[in-house]
């Protein structure tokens, strides 16, 4: 493949648009990639777009929110160079126990007006969040959110009670679970503690995010030049094996940019397909 190292970067400050510790996980990869420096500001306000714990709903979608984190940084600090995350932890829409997480980031270079996004989705990422109505069921559900490794968070459904974060102490879970408890006369939402900061798993993910979008922005594009080459998608169509007719299977790795449109194959899966797979063959 074509691509050249971006030396462009090298040297150069990138203000991480977060406050909580992301920036840790993400300069190895950003710095052996592109030799920036990422710092972040001491007292940016990022949870007006959301919180984990639900006392701020998230006012937009993710992208959305990536790119009012950096306009907010941005409006207090020069910054060309701009790296927003943002993460979603639930259960897994089909499998019932296990939690899915998405973590998006997001890299904005201001001076060339390029955006470049990259997702990463995972099942190995530790999160939990039970409804808990009694003292007896407090324990299990703690331990199911990863306490006491992890940290925990304690709120209820309802508006104007507070929020109780990064709980490790077990007098003070059940304290502040009593207290709620009793306030609400409702279950409380005992769950993991899920900023970056607290949580050893989700700083991982992020910081495998961030080498895949570190090594795309290192990446140049074989048409046009610009930074970020590599977004891929499977492309199917894998061909058969007896007539070479495009089936529904995998067929290998496409790679496109996202400002001029160009793409290029990479690793093909397999060479041709089962003729039980094709339509022709086997309609
Ligand atoms: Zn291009
Ligand atoms: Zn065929």
């Amino acid at each position: 493949m074509t691509t050249s190292r971006v030396l462009a970067y090298q040297g150069r400050p990138v203000l991480v648009a977060t406050r909580h510790g992301k920036a840790d996980p993400l300069q190895r990869p950003f710095g052996r990639c592109l030799g920036v420096n990422l710092w972040s500001p001491a007292d940016l306000d990022t949870d007006r777009f959301g919180t984990f714990s639900g006392e701020v709903a998230r006012p937009g979608s993710p992208e959305a929110m990536l790119h009012a984190k950096i306009q907010l940084a941005r409006a207090e600090y020069d910054a060309p160079l701009a790296l927003a995350s943002e993460g979603s932890y639930g259960p897994h829409p089909w499998l019932p126990g296990a939690a899915l997480g998405q973590e998006w980031l997001l890299w904005q270079d201001a001076e060339q007006n390029l955006t470049v996004m990259e997702q990463l989705w995972t099942l190995r990422v530790h999160y939990g969040a039970y409804d808990v109505s009694s003292v007896a069921e407090l324990r299990p559900a703690m331990q199911r959110c990863g306490w006491p490794q992890l940290a925990l968070t304690l709120a209820t459904s309802q508006p104007g009670l507070p929020v109780y974060k990064a709980l490790r102490d077990l007098s003070e879970i059940e304290q502040c679970w009593q207290q709620l408890q009793a306030a609400s006369g409702s279950a409380v939402v005992v769950a993991t503690d899920m900023r970056a900061h607290l949580h050893p798993g989700r700083q991982r993910a992020i910081g495998r995010l961030g080498a895949r979008l570190a090594h795309r922005l290192a990446c140049s594009c074989p048409a046009c030049g610009r930074p970020g080459f590599g977004r891929w998608q499977w492309q199917h169509g894998l061909p058969c094996a007896d007539c070479d007719s495009p089936t529904s299977q995998r067929w290998r790795r496409w790679l496109r940019c996202d400002h001029c449109g160009h793409g290029q194959p990479q690793s093909a899966v397999a060479t041709s397909a089962d003729p039980r797979w094709c339509p022709r063959c086997n309609p």
